[in-house]
């Protein structure tokens, strides 16, 4: 059984108080870890340690160079240790191994990415009005940044928040969810192994509302950034407001996929597909509405609920599984509620609707790729993010209809549309209010490019050179070039 400490201030310690909490494999219910249960005191001595480090200058006062040749270490050793970390991101989350291995392909492009960018020209100098000043403008770390994260990419939403920051020079104090805490704990002995000073990384491991809470409080933490649900967002956001930290927020969704009749239907079923059950609907921006047009909208349902229910689910782990458990029990529990609620709200339930409980299953949490149609927009299934592989199927008649629906819920997270007009479908992802958009694909993600939504679904932008600045701040520099009295006061 494996035994997870915390990481503060370059020790692998306990809890404060002792206490540790049973880790999951949501597989086959198993006790897989031992994790240290953080306390505020816990908390406080990591924000202690990373202040300590960033006030020392330690890391932020390293060569930019210097800086990115630890962060290609890092990826290196998370390269050779591949497989181990696709094996336990497998175990804890439930995920299938082709989705972990993308997790971690994609781990190791972010730190590269990062590495390079951070040892690129940055900064700007002004042409101002007086000839005599010279004005820039450099970018410098924030300083200690919290950093909070959700279970359902562990180790991805990890390394998109640890790989910038740390390029950036700031130092930072990490929690990952509650759940999920194995291959973060990985991270951070590989980001020891390379020898990243003392304090400058830290890990707390706990409660959300202690752990979490308390570093989105302390006055000691110049910057937030999180994901995770709205719900948490707003209280992330609240509790910042102490200190007005600098906050980044990546939040829910509830993502149109827009699908028009003039489409190949079995590509556009097949895209449709992997854009909602893809990490079993536990994804941010899951396209969890699909909206067809109605020249092709029986023939689309009937195709769709067909190869839903050719969808093999099962551990992870095993040969020929597309789809793996979801991520604990608890959340089971919340998308089975959600099913209840769509069946009372008078939706139609096409495939699916319930817990597997044979072929071995039964332990594990596994629901059924549900499909649900006849829905209407002010249902709870149709407003509100499920977060598990529950989509819900809806008639257009014509570009209008289609964007009504897809902008009516509070979230803007992602948007697809499928068409085979190039003018039409840019002038829809134009009207569709949300920061991640695809055209005739579904899902594909780049760590050159921001990642982020519109409304509800969060603030800031993740990835990318916008990325990077959520983790800088930006100082004007005025030099005098003739230096002499200014000659204002007589
Ligand atoms: P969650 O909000 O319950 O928890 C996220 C993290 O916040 C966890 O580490 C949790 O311990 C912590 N937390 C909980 N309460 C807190 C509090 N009061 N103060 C500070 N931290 C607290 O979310 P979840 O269930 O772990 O993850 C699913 C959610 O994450 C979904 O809504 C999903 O859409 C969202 N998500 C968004 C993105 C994105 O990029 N926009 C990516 C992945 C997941």
């Amino acid at each position: 059984m494996l035994n997870l400490k915390m990481y503060i201030n370059g020790k692998w310690c306990g809890s404060s108080n002792k206490a540790v909490r049973n880790v999951i494999n949501p597989a086959n219910g198993e006790v897989i870890a031992q994790a240290a249960e953080g306390t505020i005191e816990d908390a406080n001595a990591a924000i202690k340690a990373a202040r300590k480090a960033f006030d020392s200058g330690i890391w932020s006062e390293l060569s930019a160079a210097e800086r990115a040749k630890y962060l290609y270490k890092i990826a290196d050793k998370l390269e050779r240790q591949f497989e181990e970390l696709v094996d336990m991101e497998v175990m804890n989350n439930g995920k299938t191994r082709g989705e972990a291995e993308f997790d971690m392909e994609d781990a190791v492009a972010c730190f590269r990415y990062y590495a390079g960018l951070i040892t690129k020209p940055s900064g700007e100098t002004y042409d101002v009005p007086d000839p005599n000043i010279q004005s820039m403008v450099v970018r410098e770390p924030v300083g200690v940044t919290g950093l909070v994260v959700p279970w359902n990419f562990p180790m991805l939403m990890s390394v998109w928040k640890i790989a910038p920051a740390l390029a950036a020079g700031n130092t930072l104090v990490f929690k990952p969810a509650e759940v999920t805490p194995i291959t973060a704990k990985k991270l951070f002995e590989i980001m020891e192994q390379v020898g990243i000073p003392a304090g400058v990384a830290n890990m707390v491991l706990g409660e959300g509302g202690v752990i979490g809470q308390a570093i989105a409080e302390s006055h000691e933490v110049d910057a937030i950034s999180f994901t995770g649900s709205t719900q948490t967002g707003r209280k992330i956001m609240q509790a910042a407001t102490g200190n007005l930290k600098k906050i980044s927020l990546e939040l829910g969704g509830k993502s149109p996929n827009i699908i028009f009749e003039d489409v190949n239907l079995e590509v556009a079923v097949d895209q449709a597909l992997f854009g909602i059950f893809f990490g079993a609907g536990q994804v941010c921006s899951a396209g969890s509405r699909i909206l067809v047009q109605e020249g092709i909208y029986d023939r689309f349902v009937e195709r769709f609920v067909e190869r839903t229910k050719n969808i093999k689910v099962g551990p992870g782990n095993e040969d020929g599984v597309e789809m793996g458990a979801i991520v604990s029990e608890k959340q089971m529990h919340n998308v089975l509620n959600y099913i209840k609620i769509g069946k009372e709200e008078g939706a139609v339930l096409r495939t699916g609707g319930k817990r597997i409980m044979d072929s071995g299953l039964e332990k594990g949490f596994f629901i059924e790729p549900t499909v649900f149609t006849d829905v209407t927009q002010d249902m709870r299934i149709v407003q509100e993010e499920i977060f598990g592989p529950v989509v819900t199927i809806q008639k257009f008649k014509d570009e209008e209809e289609a964007l009504e629906l897809a902008n009516d819920v509070e979230f803007g997270l992602a948007g697809g549309v499928f068409t085979n007009d190039g003018a039409r479908a840019l002038r829809v992802i134009k009207r569709i209010r949300a920061g991640i958009t695809w055209i005739n694909t579904y899902h594909p993600t780049f760590v050159e490019a921001p990642w982020g939504g519109y409304k509800q679904s969060g603030i800031g932008r993740s990835l990318g050179t916008y990325g990077l600045e959520e983790f800088q701040e930006i100082k004007q520099i005025n030099i005098n070039l003739n230096v002499g009295p200014v000659d204002w006061f007589k």
